[in-house]
Parts: structure tokens; sequence; C-alpha cells
């Protein structure tokens, strides 16, 4: 993988009045890779990857995205990135043919919509409302909807949040194939395990500070170097494991 960068964050600083959200961050994506932000609730992600797409303001500090300001350039950012919807965004009677057509019309680009809901293998509801959709397919969808414009970054902030094994392990998939074809993804998750089949690298947020930048074998490589042990053996498979060898990997389109 290549390791150039294409956001770069220099002292980020986000106040919110007198309570500091972000405090002075440093940390580069590098391009092609997908770069994690962990960290418990409140410690500053959300602020982070607000800034980063333009939609929020800084306090201080720099940031560069795909070579641009955030400060000079914010509109070459927006057309050179994606950025995953709250469920709330979406018109629940619209179908999806409707809602690509209405996001493609938004950023003034043509797209063929059966085109863009193969991507996120939604083809077979094309002409299906939004709010009949299942958790899965929603999220595929709102994903569909972050590459209507070709971006060279997509930012996911907890994509597979609520969702069953199936439908989160076809999301990292999916994901991955994102990744595949170039793109940059940021995404955020609390899930640890996701984390770590899923992202190149990962950076530990806690109160608005990094704590920690590197690939997930890094850390716990050098997690096992310093003496640590689980306290319970490890067993080869999980219970996780147990209900997708059960119930099959196949979409399930409730
Ligand atoms: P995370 O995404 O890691 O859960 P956030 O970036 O959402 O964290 O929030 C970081 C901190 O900033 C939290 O303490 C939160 O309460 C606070 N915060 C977030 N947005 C606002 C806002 N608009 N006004 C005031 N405080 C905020």
């Amino acid at each position: 993988m290549s390791k150039k960068p294409i956001i770069t964050v220099k002292n980020l600083v986000k106040k919110y009045d007198n309570f500091t959200a972000v405090d002075q961050i440093s940390f580069e994506v590098f391009e092609g890779e997908i770069f994690g932000l962990l960290g418990p609730n409140g410690a500053g992600k959300t602020t982070t990857l607000e800034i980063l797409e333009t939609l929020r303001n800084k306090t201080s500090g720099e940031v560069f995205v795909d070579g641009f300001s955030v400060d000079k350039d914010s509109g070459s950012i927006k057309k050179r990135i994606g950025v995953q919807l709250q469920a709330a965004g979406y018109y629940p009677n619209l179908n999806l043919t409707e809602l690509i057509e209405l996001f493609s019309g938004l950023y003034g680009i043509a797209v063929d919509p059966i085109e863009m809901l193969s991507k996120v293998a939604l083809t077979d509801k094309a002409k299906a409302r939004y709010k009949e959709l299942s958790g899965g397919q929603k999220q595929r969808f709102s994903i569909a909807t972050t590459l209507i414009n070709n971006p060279r970054i997509v930012f996911l902030d907890e994509p597979t949040t609520g969702l069953d094994p199936q439908a989160r392990r076809n999301l990292w998939d999916l994901i991955r194939s994102i990744r595949d074809t170039g793109t940059t993804v940021v995404i955020t998750t609390h899930y640890m395990d996701e984390a770590e089949v899923l992202c190149d690298r990962v950076a530990f947020v806690d109160t608005g500070k990094i704590i920690g930048i590197n690939s997930p074998d890094h850390f716990i490589d050098e997690l096992v170097a310093s003496g640590f042990e689980r306290e319970k053996q490890v067993k080869s498979a999980n219970l996780e494991d147990v209900f997708i060898q059960l119930t099959g990997k196949d979409w399930r389109e409730v």
C-alpha cells in the first residue's frame, strides 16, 4: 500500500464554548487504506469526522483533504468525498431509484441508478421504498449514496451498528471492495472485532486526544509482548462463528 497521505490533520482543536472536545490532534490518513477512529462515546470522533467533512468549523489547527484546505477549499473537498447520512436524511416514501436520481441531481452528476444499486447488491430492491428495507439494506443503500460522486474518500460513521452478524459481515465485504477500487475509507466503530479485521490502521481517541495510532496487528502484538494474557483461554471459534455456521452467510432480505 502506498503511504501517501490523503488527509493531513495538524494540531486540530475544537471547542464548544469552554469545553475542548478535540484537543490538539494530529494524524494522517493514507491513500487507499481503511482508517478507523476508535474510542469511547464523547471522545471527539464525530466532531473530528465532521470537521474533515467540512460540515463543522474547527477552532484552530490545519486540515487538508486530498490536498485542499478545509479553510480555503471546502467546496473542492465536498466534491471529492462521500459522507454517509443518518437515516433521517432520506424521504421514506421514495423508491431507491428515485432517491439515487434525487441525490445525483443534487450533485449535478448523471449516474445509472441500477449501476449504483448493483455496487451494494440492491438491484432487486430498485423499486422498493426506503422505509421497506431491512437494517442491513438501509446501511448498504446509504453507502451507495456516498459513491454517487465517485469520491476519493468515503466517511462512514458506525455503519454496522445494530446489524445482525450476516449483514455486518456482508457490509465488511462491501467496505473492503470500496477500498479495493482505490477509494480511501474513514470509519468509526465501537466493535473491536470489526476494526481488527477491517481496518488497515486505527487511531484510538480518548477525551479529545489521540492516544495511539497504528495497525491493529501492531497494537495486539505490542500488548502481547508486554506480557498481557487474557484470563480465559480463547477458543478457536466464538458464538458468532456458530451463529454464521448455523444460519448461513447469505444476504438476508427481511
Ligand atoms: P464521539 O463521536 O467520540 O462520541 P463527539 O464528537 O460526538 O464524540 O463529542 C465529543 C464531545 O463534545 C462530547 O462531550 C459531546 O457532548 C460534545 N459535543 C458534541 N457536539 C457538541 C455541540 N454541538 N455542542 C456542545 N458540545 C458538543
